[in-house]
């Protein structure tokens, strides 16, 4: 069976594609297909994003498509970036920029007040239409500077309480075991590998 990670992120994909190696499918990507709809994320909710990616692909390629619309949230900005994660410092995704920015915003905010929170939903549309949707989430807080050289979006700036490194400090394989993204995507998997059997 096939199925379609529906993202052009090269980075997320990656980590997707990592955590989900050991099922049973042939992994295909975008890339693998030419005249591809152009799907707005116009959704106020990862949720939203997720599920509307999944169900137009599915509907265009006509296999099961598997999409990600994640993001960091900051309580003490009212939530934001949010859906808005990839393209906070203007229309092209800039990571360098989207921490500059973020850190600008928190620079009178003292560390009891940097929490932040990683979320992650994953929607599956399968054949018939039908999508199921799985989340995932990772609190923590936002440091005063970029540190460590992995990951990608705001991974230098995010710390995971557990290990007092951020995220680009981790080894992307730890990484990739604890994150918002590997919770969702491990309860997704169950629902392939029923599926697989
Ligand atoms: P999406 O491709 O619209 O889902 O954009 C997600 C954006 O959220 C990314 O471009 C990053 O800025 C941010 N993001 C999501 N997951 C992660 C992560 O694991 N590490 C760092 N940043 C992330």
């Amino acid at each position: 069976m096939e199925l379609v990670l529906a993202s052009s992120n090269e980075k997320k994909l990656k980590e997707i594609k990592e955590i989900l190696k050991d099922l049973n499918f042939k992994i295909l990507t975008l890339q693998d297909f030419s005249d591809l709809p152009l799907v707005k994320e116009d959704g106020k909710t990862f949720r939203e994003n997720a599920i509307k990616k999944s169900k137009e692909y599915q509907r265009a390629l006509g296999k099961i498509v598997l999409a990600e619309d994640s993001g960091l949230q900051v309580p003490a900005l009212g939530g934001a970036p949010g859906v808005y994660s990839a393209r906070f410092a203007g229309k092209e995704q800039n990571d360098k920029k989207n921490i500059k920015k973020l850190l600008e915003l928190l620079k009178d905010i003292p560390k009891e007040r940097r929490r932040a929170v990683f979320k992650s939903v994953v929607a599956i549309t399968f054949l018939d239409g039908k999508t199921k949707v799985a989340s995932g989430t990772y609190r923590g807080w936002i440091n005063f500077k970029p540190k460590g050289r992995f990951g990608f979006g705001y991974d230098p700036i995010f710390i995971a309480p557990q290990y007092q490194k951020t995220f680009a400090e981790l080894s992307p394989g730890l990484k990739n075991r604890i994150s918002h993204r590997a919770r969702a995507l491990r309860k997704a998997k169950e629902v392939l590998e029923e599926l697989a059997v």
